[in-house]
């Protein structure tokens, strides 16, 4: 049975941790378009190379190369059998809306849209700590802030987008790993 979930919050707010699990107990895949646009760098593609140019100014890669990715992504599913979770997508109203245009041809609507809410200088202080561990090279201080401004501005719509359709779902996303986890599932019941 198809289950398409959209997971929502801003940088840092420890979506990706929480979609791990989430993924793994539903039996759904991530799909991260952070992810595919690193491993496109990772390899060395053209688009790679020019997306980490975007990425390492905290600015969004193209709506046409994201939808584009996603829709490849999708489209090789079996009817039916589409089990994803989006994890940093849509970013962008234009995002949202060719979304829904996709999602309606291959008749696979959203379940919900999870939003996890974090304090923003919580979150701006767990990005620099990941910095140091990780070595990102969109993790450092400039980047993050204009990551976060880009998220105000460009993202948060979409809270309003999909209230409008009652698809929203929000979340505590401070504490504790477990304790977050424990309120996505109520969420998602
Ligand atoms: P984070 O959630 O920590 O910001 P992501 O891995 O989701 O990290 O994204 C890293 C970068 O990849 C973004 O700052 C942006 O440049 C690019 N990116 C990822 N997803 C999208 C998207 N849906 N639209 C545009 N750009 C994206």
């Amino acid at each position: 049975m198809n289950e398409l979930i959209i997971f929502m919050g801003p940088p840092g707010a420890g979506k990706g941790t929480q979609a791990k699990m989430l993924c793994k107990e539903r039996n759904l895949v991530q799909l991260s378009t952070g992810d595919m646009l690193r491993s496109h760098t990772k390899r060395g593609t053209e688009l790679g190379i020019e997306a980490k140019k975007i990425m390492d100014r905290g600015e969004l890669v193209s709506d046409d190369i994201i939808v584009g990715m996603v829709r490849d992504e999708l489209s090789q599913k079996p009817a039916g059998e589409i089990r994803v979770l989006f994890d940093g997508f849509p970013r962008t109203t234009a995002q949202a809306e060719a979304l829904d245009q996709l999602l309606a041809e291959l008749n696979a609507p959203l379940r919900t849209v999870l939003l996890l809410e974090v304090n923003e200088e919580e979150v701006v202080q767990r990005l620099l700590k990941r910095a140091e561990l990780e070595g990102r090279s969109d993790d450092n201080e400039a980047t993050i802030r204009n990551r976060m401004e880009v998220y105000n501005k460009q993202t948060a719509p979409l809270i309003a987008y999909y209230e409008s359709k009652n698809l929203l779902v929000k979340a505590n996303g401070m504490g504790a790993i477990d304790e977050i986890y424990a309120r996505l599932q109520e969420a998602l019941t």
